[in-house]
């Protein structure tokens, strides 16, 4: 079962930014070129800046782009930095090699890239004709608008098998699917980035209320989310409610903060969603005529009453029915959902079906200032080439026979199982790994010694990435340069995009090479056919024939970007979201389905539920006991990027070390000082990190840093840079929901203690 995708119905009306200044321009020696900042390095998130480059093309200088009505000139830290990133001295400049015996070891050889296009060409030929292409899998990690090509590049090789290895999948893709699966679309708060006017035009309403459920929008600056929007609308009257364990600050600036236990959002959605029923709160007119599967959902959330579910979550039951009644009572309610949601319970598909629910029974889809449908600069986001392969090759994707749910997400496998395969041949032998904008070894999901045992059991692995990473240097056979932003030609192409954009080069460092010209490039190799373009400018040509943008070139793109989609609310009343022209919501029932025919059809409870997290402090008290903290972890920060940035001095110099935020009063209790060197273990494993004394968390957790590398340790097995000692996700099992999707990283038990001297 397939969900259709990415509709972009209506016509190709679109408007340009209107600037007057060209792509690049003189100022003194510098020339300045404007941009998108599609990563890597930095986040997804696609800011435009201004790149300046020496006379000997040398990138000296950012800034952010004062014209751009998505960022209005503001950037992080992380793009100021870059070029630090793009000149710095450890940048793989050109492909190497080594032996499969001297995986771990520094004994990289120096080759061409005709020699690398070669080599793996055969070995992966061989690995096809021996195992099947199935048994080559093709893993991204975040960033780098790598979806679009990398699913090509694996469909047009014979595999089924594009993914990335994080357990669940459980980071962005169980709220996409979720959304899919309920409402036929995927939808982000109304923010107003929809118009160059932005909360000037007059068909614009600022949200009366804003939930930030489970993210830090300052810091996670979320696909397509530019967290400083939140600040915008809040300097125009919109008030917050921040959910989140931690005290953020804009939870600190919120009308109202629940702190819930890590896990327990699905309790606290349907603790809300029955006070909204039950105090007949909700949008009847939009209930009647738009939604299915309302007296069962009404049924359904009598099993959990606002005071039981305020006991699950820790919280007192005023803060719930406060927020019940505020979300129901705003005019427009936009809600910002975050990576809490996708990982601190597995049970996160109906935790967010709640969430999904609740923003339907009170109408706030598709109004201005609630939640807003993307349309998609391209028609191919998810799945570019789907038709390489036939149903029967699709169907052997790994995982989707067991959690056939997954197919609501991107057409990836399933991490956990394939793993799992990796190691065992079971459902089939996976032989050969192509990892691009990724270092799993270091940051991605948990239980990192399988994971080693997995890559080390593979017949070949290629790693093409930016720098050498932990995963690189323990498993890779070959690495391939890959090129920052600045370095290659691209197009903006994101999940939630509002707008068309090109990312523009300025300069060349060594032999790198962008990752849709790397794709290109083995595309031509391994089927030529699929890829019939000589250039990147003539494949994206091809895309953009397909876009919401019409007939428009790479060339016209760059001088006119951005351009921007006319916006339409209440799309569902003209018959603009559904490809056969008739009004309603792209679902089975053309309405949304509060009960899911998506969910049931894979044999799942069509309504929402709430289960306890594994482990759980009610289901597992003496384990509790022994661990008596609830870990959280994968919180964003602004010096770095998941395991990007730690070799960049001015981000490194702001945060030298993986640290724990712990509360003062806990700290006390276990003889912790600001700065101690602590472990944190648990059944699973132990790691080191700093101690951060701070009453950001409450005294009942521990937030621990991700990602954590040390490129100036020893990178050669088994120090790795370090990774084994300092990675939380030591402490992580790999357990996915149900469905599939979703896990319980973020409400992990552990203990804390000092390090002794020498350890
Ligand atoms: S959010 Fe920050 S790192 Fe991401 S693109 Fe924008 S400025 Fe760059």
């Amino acid at each position: 079962m397939e969900l259709a995708r990415d509709v972009i119905n209506g016509d190709t009306e679109w408007t340009a930014l209107g600037t007057d200044r060209p792509v690049s321009w003189k100022e003194g020696n510098l020339t300045v070129t404007r941009t998108t900042a599609r990563t890597g390095p930095g986040c997804h998130n696609g800011c435009f800046v201004l790149l300046y480059t020496d006379e000997n093309g040398k990138l000296v200088k950012v800034e952010g782009d004062p014209e751009s009505p998505y960022n209005e000139g503001r950037i992080c830290a992380r793009c100021l930095a870059l070029p630090e990133v793009v000149n710095h001295p450890d940048r793989l400049m050109y492909p190497m090699k080594r032996a499969k015996e001297d995986r771990g070891k520094d004994k990289w050889q120096r080759i061409t890239w005709d020699e690398a296009l070669d080599e793996i060409t055969e070995k992966f030929n061989e690995i096809k004709e021996k195992w099947g292409a199935k048994s080559v899998q093709f893993l991204q990690g975040t960033g780098r608008d790598i979806s679009t090509y990398i699913l090509r590049l694996a469909w047009s090789f014979g595999s089924p098998n594009p993914g990335y290895l994080l357990a669940g999948s459980s980071c962005y893709l169980p709220r996409i699917a979720s959304l899919y699966s309920e409402t036929g679309s995927f939808w982000i708060a109304d923010c107003g980035q929809a118009t160059p006017e932005r909360y000037d035009d007059p068909n614009y309403q600022i949200p009366e209320y804003m939930f930030i459920w489970g993210n830090n929008p300052l810091q996670a600056n979320a696909d397509g989310f530019f967290g400083h929007w939140v600040v915008d609308l809040m300097r125009r009257g919109t008030k917050l409610i921040t959910i989140d364990p931690r005290m953020t600050w804009l939870a600190s600036r919120s009308d109202l903060h629940i702190r819930l236990r890590s896990g327990t959002d699905g309790a606290l959605a349907l603790g809300m969603l029955n006070v909204i029923i039950n105090e007949d709160l909700y949008d009847h007119d939009f209930v009647d005529k738009w939604c299915y599967g309302f007296d069962q959902l009404k049924e359904r959330v009598q099993e959990y009453p606002p005071d039981k579910m305020a006991e699950v979550c820790w919280i007192p039951e005023e803060q719930l029915v406060e927020a019940a009644r505020k979300f129901a009572a705003g005019n427009n309610t936009a809600v910002q959902m975050g990576l809490a949601l996708d990982m601190s319970n597995a049970e996160a598909i109906p935790a967010i079906q709640a969430i999904v629910n609740m923003i339907a029974i009170t109408g706030n889809y598709d109004v201005p200032g609630g939640m807003l449908m993307p349309y998609y600069i391209l028609n191919t986001g998810f799945g570019w080439g789907y038709d390489l392969l036939t149903p029967e090759e699709h169907a052997q994707r790994i995982g989707v026979e067991k959690y056939p749910f997954v197919a609501n997400g991107y057409n990836f496998s399933q991490p956990d199982m394939v793993l799992e395969a990796m190691r065992t041949d079971d459902p089939y032998p996976v032989r050969a790994t192509w990892i691009q904008t990724s270092n799993p070894l270091a940051c991605t999901t948990g239980e990192p010694e399988n994971q080693l045992k997995s890559f080390l059991n593979m017949e070949c692995n290629v790693v093409v990435d930016l720098f050498m990473t932990p995963t690189a240097m323990a498993v890779a056979d070959y690495v391939l340069p890959a090129s920052t932003f600045a370095e290659r030609d691209g197009l903006r192409t994101c999940d939630g995009c509002q707008y068309g954009a090109t990312i523009n080069k300025v300069t060349q460092i060594g032999e790198a090479k962008g990752d849709p010209e790397i794709e290109l490039m083995f595309g031509h190799r391994w089927n030529p056919e699929a890829w019939p373009w000589e250039t990147v400018d003539e494949m994206h040509n091809a895309l953009l024939a397909d876009s919401f943008m019409g007939n428009i070139t790479v060339d016209e793109l760059r001088q006119e970007a951005p351009i921007f989609k006319k916006q339409t609310y209440k799309k569902y009343e003209k018959g603009l979201i559904r490809s056969d022209g008739q009004p309603g919501f792209n679902t089975q029932t053309g309405r949304i389905e509060l009960y899911s025919l998506a969910l049931q059809a894979c044999g799942l409870d069509p309504l929402p539920y709430y289960e306890e997290p594994v482990p759980s402090p009610i289901n597992d008290p003496e384990l509790f006991e022994k661990y008596p903290l609830i870990l959280g972890t994968g919180a964003r920060d602004y010096m770095s990027f998941h395991s990007e940035h730690r070799q960049i001095p001015t981000l490194r110099n702001l945060k030298k070390d993986p640290e724990v935020e712990i509360n003062p009063k806990t700290a006390e209790k276990y003889g912790i000082e600001n700065g101690d060197w602590v472990w944190l273990e648990n059944q699973y494993g132990k790691c080191q990190h700093k101690a951060k004394v701070t009453p950001v968390v409450a005294e009942h957790m521990v937030m621990a840093d991700h990602g954590w590398w040390f490129p100036e340790e020893d990178g050669e097995s088994p120090n790795n840079y370090g990774i084994w000692r300092i990675n939380v996700n030591n402490l992580l099992p790999n357990i996915p929901g149900k469905s599939g999707f979703g896990t319980n990283f973020k409400s992990q038990f552990c203990k804390i203690y000092k390090v002794k001297d020498g350890e």
